[in-house]
C-alpha cells in the first residue's frame, strides 16, 4: 500500500512532465484544437502544487475527491470537467476501501467510466480516453495477474503510448477537433498526449 504522502512529489513529477512538453503539446492543440490545452493543465497543477502539502495528509478518497474539485474549478475547458470528474469519481470509489492495489485499479476503471458518460465518448474517438481506457485495462489485468509492481507499471506506461500514438489516424468525432471532419487525421489529440505524460510521470516516481 502506498500512503498519500506520495501526492507531493507525483504532482511535481507532472509538472515537470508537462512543463518539459508544453510547446509540443501546445501545437497539438493548435494543429486541431484551440491552443489551450497545456495552459488550461497548469492552471491545475499550480492549484495542486499549492495545496501539496496539505493533500498528502488526507486519506486517499479525501484527497481524490479534493483534486478532482480542485482541477473542476481551475482547468476549465473541456478536460477540467473531465479531469474533474475522473478523480471525484475515483474518491468515491475508494471511500471505505482498503486502498491496495485492486482497489485502485477498480476506482481508477470506475472513473473512467465516469468519463466516458460525462464526455459521452468512448474509445476510437481521438480523446484523452484513448490513452485513459487502455491504462485502466491495464492496470486490472495487471492488479489480477501476480507480476511485480515494476512490471505492472511499464505494461500500463507502454499501454498510454500505444494509446496515445493511436489516436494519430483516429477521425475525431468529439471536442473541438470533430469540427475539423477530415482534416484531424494525423494529428495526436493534445489531451491523450498530457494523459500519457501524466501516467509516465506517476509511473516512475511510483517505481
Ligand atoms: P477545450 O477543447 O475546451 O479547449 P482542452 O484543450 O483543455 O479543452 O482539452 C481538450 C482535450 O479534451 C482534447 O484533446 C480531448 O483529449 C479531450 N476531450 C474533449 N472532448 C472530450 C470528450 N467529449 N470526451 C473525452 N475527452 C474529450
Ligand atoms: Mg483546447
Ligand atoms: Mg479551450
Amino acid at each position: 500500500q502506498i500512503s498519500p504522502e506520495i501526492l507531493p512529489r507525483i504532482i511535481q513529477a507532472i509538472a515537470e512532465a508537462i512543463e518539459k512538453n508544453a510547446e509540443a503539446v501546445t501545437q497539438l492543440d493548435q494543429a486541431i484544437g484551440d491552443g489551450d490545452h497545456v495552459v488550461n493543465l497548469q492552471r491545475g497543477i499550480h492549484a495542486l502544487q499549492a495545496q501539496s502539502a496539505e493533500i498528502g495528509q488526507l486519506d486517499w478518497a479525501v484527497v481524490m475527491q479534493k483534486i478532482g474539485m480542485t482541477l473542476m474549478s481551475t482547468v476549465g475547458g473541456a478536460s477540467g470537467s473531465l479531469y474533474g470528474t475522473l478523480f471525484v469519481t475515483i474518491g468515491k470509489a475508494l471511500r471505505d476501501k482498503t486502498a491496495d492495489l485492486p482497489a485502485f485499479a477498480a476506482a481508477f476503471a470506475q472513473g473512467v467510466e465516469s468519463v466516458k458518460l460525462r464526455g459521452k465518448a468512448d474509445a476510437g474517438e481521438k480523446t484523452m480516453l484513448d490513452v485513459l481506457i487502455p491504462a485502466a485495462q491495464s492496470l486490472q489485468n495487471s492488479a489480477d495477474a501476480s507480476i511485480s509492481l515494476q512490471e505492472l507499471l511499464a505494461d500500463v506506461t507502454h499501454a498510454a503510448e500505444t494509446g496515445v500514438e493511436a489516436t494519430r489516424k483516429m477521425l475525431a468525432t468529439k471536442g473541438r477537433a470533430s469540427f475539423l471532419g477530415e482534416r484531424s487525421l494525423g494529428h495526436i489529440d493534445a489531451g491523450a498526449k498530457t494523459a500519457q505524460l501524466m501516467i509516465a510521470a506517476i509511473a516512475a516516481v511510483i517505481a
